[in-house]
């Protein structure tokens, strides 16, 4: 049943050609006790493990049941190591993670023999060797000739046609080996036990057939066999190991090895670790860096005004000679004068600014001159009150006008970039009472963190206060005003002049009023936001316009856009600017006097600025707007400056990222590599080479995700501290926060690197020849 024809095997390394076996011919009875006999070195190692199919002949053939195996592929080799074969080893080989139970398994599960099948071959086979009372031991806590019996038991478990027995007693003594024998004798009852010693002895005393070996030949054969008829012809069962199995087998053989498996995966995860934290503190730092960006910003908006300072004038200043010896003072013009530059805002210029790239920018404001006409009725009596923090009397002394001119800050909310009202005061203000603005007549009182506002802002609304003495909400919530047009407002005298009509009772109630109310009482809330809005009365841009609808074509405003004097006092302008002004501030312009652009960073900025100078790109001198970049005055930061940080945190976790790949990669390369016996185990049990990789594959994806969440959560957990030391040194709270999105891709580029290095070395060891892989020690 079981023939060698000619079969040639040499080895060859670098230094010599090794013949270990020199057209070695033999037949095999289905059924006999075979002892190869030679002494150490003449290829009797070499002749069992080429019938076993774990190690391949160079010529000849290898003939089971008529079949030639000349084609077999290398499948069909595992088919028949793990059906037809079993292996019996000096050195017991067996898996020491292992019970005892779960090495008989092993061969079982790599063919998929459902559970409970498994579980009683498995018992069976114990039984059999007599070992049903240490099924669950470890074999290291097995004596020498019990762990025998476990290697025999798992050679048995298949019930295979051929027993192979490499010096099963070498490592036994006498009484053991005795006692061994007698178990092999008793299962060549029924099988072909093939068993190699150089035992004289013991071959005499059990076998049925003494084939002597020298040199790699056959010297003596003491009951030869012709092979006559063959029986039934062999038949293959493949071997296939699934997923689930692989998985379940790698589940199980993590557990056993608790420690080293905790280990390896802390070990895997530092990496990981490093890269979260890296991560979560360039997280925080970012976000920092974007907050430092946005109230810098927010406090130093780009500005642009009428009037601008016209840096060209300073670079072009041709500097004199100094300390001249002449004797002449030379008279000279004021060079911040000569600077000054008129923007000339038009609507065109607006709609440009319009325009901006909505993404870029945070919020737009507009300020305006204009006067807005209100009256308000307080203890019967009707009185003009307004919105200003300006004290009355210095507005006496500038030109006996009520203006609302913007001093510092804004008191329009601002828009987006397409004018368009924004939830901004729900977004950036705490609501002390009151509601939000919902219409264009709804205004709000914004007071300081302190429940601070300014005494002027308060008086000119008609309140009776004075410093220090306070308000209460429902004093301020609800008040009502009349919004006046012009028409209404004003009064054309006989000599064309114009005085407010001092009939406040019937102004007050003109048909064309609308009334105002205060909605609200708005406050910045705790955590820093945009406060752009100063302390005060602040109304949506849609109040403005609204008045400036109500005006533009009002008799003040054509009369004195048709004159050169100032229609209310009958004097000439200073200048043309202040006519300018002075026709904004009664409605006839629409044109903001000044613009604030509000981006969300300094990149952002920067192409903002960019767009800005566009406009100018070609345009003469005077027909160009100049801005203010007030952040870039007060910080030195710019956005490629931001950028550079930005880039420096990025680097720093992608080089933590590149030396935790390579130090996964090793660490799994090396711990596969210590199990290169553990793979000939399982080659010699037929498993394919395909079920190697995919009980290592399965065993690294359980450790690569073990190790990525732990590492994660590790990293996570340094939070904190590093948090609490970061508030210590720098007073900044909650810099280091760990993203869930980058903790979860943390976790996959582990388990994928895991599997990588893993993979790789699983891949070579699989590749190689089992007798080989057994060799490893
Ligand atoms: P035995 O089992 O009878 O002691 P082996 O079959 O192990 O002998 O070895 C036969 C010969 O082949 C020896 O000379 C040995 O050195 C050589 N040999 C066995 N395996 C290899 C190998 N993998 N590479 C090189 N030489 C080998
Ligand atoms: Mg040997």
């Amino acid at each position: 049943m079981l023939k060698l024809d000619k079969i040639v095997k040499t080895y060859k390394t670098p230094s010599i050609i090794t013949t270990a076996l020199d057209s070695v011919s033999i037949t095999f009875r289905e059924q006999e006790f075979v002892a190869i006999l030679g002494p150490s070195g003449s290829g009797k190692t070499t002749l069992l493990n080429i019938i076993g199919g774990l190690d391949h002949y160079d010529s000849g053939d290898l003939i089971l049941n008529n079949q030639s195996t000349k084609d077999f592929k290398a499948n069909d080799w595992d088919a028949y190591r793990n059906n037809s074969v079993g292996f019996v080893f000096q050195s017991y080989n067996l898996i020491n993670h292992l019970s005892v139970f779960e090495n008989v398994e092993l061969g079982l599960t790599l063919s998929n023999v459902p559970k409970d099948e498994r579980d009683k071959m498995s018992k069976d086979a114990l039984t059999k060797v007599g070992l049903e009372d240490h099924m669950y031991k470890k074999p290291s806590e097995l004596s020498g000739g019990q762990m025998q019996r476990v290697a025999i038991a798992r050679a048995l478990v298949n019930n295979p046609d051929i027993l192979l027995c490499d010096e099963p007693t070498g490592a036994l003594d006498s009484k053991t080996s005795v006692q061994i024998m007698d178990l092999i004798k008793e299962l060549s009852k029924e099988k072909l036990v093939i068993m190699v010693t150089h035992n004289n002895e013991i071959a005499r005393q059990y076998a049925d057939r003494i084939v002597q070996f020298r040199d790699g030949q056959i010297v003596t054969d003491n009951h030869p066999y012709d092979g006559a008829k063959p029986t039934q012809n062999f038949e293959l069962k493949k071997t296939k190991l699934s997923y689930w199995t692989a998985l379940k087998l790698s589940w199980n053989n993590l557990k056993t090895k608790k420690g080293q498996t905790s280990i390896t995966a802390f070990a895997s995860s530092i990496g990981i670790i490093s890269i979260g934290v890296v991560l979560s503190l360039s997280n925080g730092f970012q976000n920092e860096i974007n907050r430092t960006q946005t109230q810098t910003l927010s406090q130093f908006p780009i500005t642009i005004a009428s009037f601008a300072s016209d840096p060209t004038v300073f670079s072009d200043y041709e500097p004199r000679e100094e300390f001249p010896d002449s004797q002449e003072v030379i008279a000279v013009g004021d060079v911040s004068e000569a600077a000054i530059h008129t923007n000339p805002l038009d609507e065109e210029y607006i709609n440009y600014i319009r325009n901006i790239d909505p993404e870029l920018v945070n919020n737009i404001g507009f300020s305006r001159n204009l006067n807005l006409n209100l009256l308000r009725e307080v203890d019967g009596d009707i009185q003009q009150v307004q919105f200003s923090n300006e004290n009355p009397e210095a507005q006496m002394d500038r030109g006996n006008m009520a203006t609302s001119m913007t001093g510092v800050g804004l008191n329009t909310f601002p828009t987006d970039s397409q004018g368009n009202e924004t939830d901004f005061s729900q977004e950036n203000y705490d609501l002390l009472a009151g509601e939000f603005p919902s219409e264009a007549t709804d205004v709000v009182l914004i007071i300081d963190r302190d429940n601070t506002t300014n005494v002027y802002g308060l008086t000119n609304l008609g309140f009776d206060v004075t410093e220090d003495d306070t308000l209460n909400f429902d004093e301020i919530i609800g008040t009502e005003m009349q919004l006046v047009a012009n028409n209404d407002y004003y009064m054309e005298l006989p000599n064309n002049q114009f005085v407010p009509n001092d009939d406040l009772t019937e102004v007050y109630k003109a048909e064309n009023n609308v009334t105002i109310r205060i909605s609200g009482i708005l406050r910045a809330p705790e955590e820093d936001t945009l406060a752009l809005l100063s302390p005060g009365i602040a109304y949506s841009d849609g109040l403005n316009q609204l008045m400036l609808q109500a005006n533009e074509a009002s008799n003040i405003v054509l009369a004195q856009e048709a004159s050169d004097n100032n229609v209310m006092t009958n004097q000439a302008f200073e200048s043309s600017s202040a006519r300018d002004t002075f026709i904004g501030m009664l409605g006839g312009d629409a044109i903001p006097s000044s613009i604030y652009i509000y981006p969300n960073d300094f990149e952002q900025k920067d192409e903002i600025l960019a767009y800005l100078d566009a406009w100018n790109e070609g345009k003469e001198q005077e027909d160009q707007v100049l801005y203010n970049d007030l952040a870039s005055v007060v910080s030195g930061l710019t956005g490629s400056l931001m950028n550079a940080i930005t880039y420096a945190l990025v680097a720093f976790a992608a080089i933590s990222l590149v030396t935790s790949m390579i130090m996964i990669g090793i660490i799994t390369y090396t711990s596969v590599i210590q199990r290169t016996k553990e793979i000939g185990i399982l080659k010699a049990l037929g498993a394919r080479k395909k079920d190697i990789t995919r009980v290592f594959d399965s065993e690294t994806f359980i450790l690569g995700i073990s190790s990525g969440i732990l590492g994660v959560v590790i990293a996570w957990l340094l939070t904190y501290p590093i948090n609490v030391a970061i508030e210590n040194l720098t007073s900044l709270t909650n810099v280091a926060q760990l993203d869930p999105g980058h903790a979860v891709i943390l976790i996959i580029i582990s388990t994928v690197l895991t599997v990588i290095g893993g993979h790789i070395p699983a891949r070579m060891a699989a590749n190689l020849d089992a007798a080989e892989a057994l060799r490893m020690d």
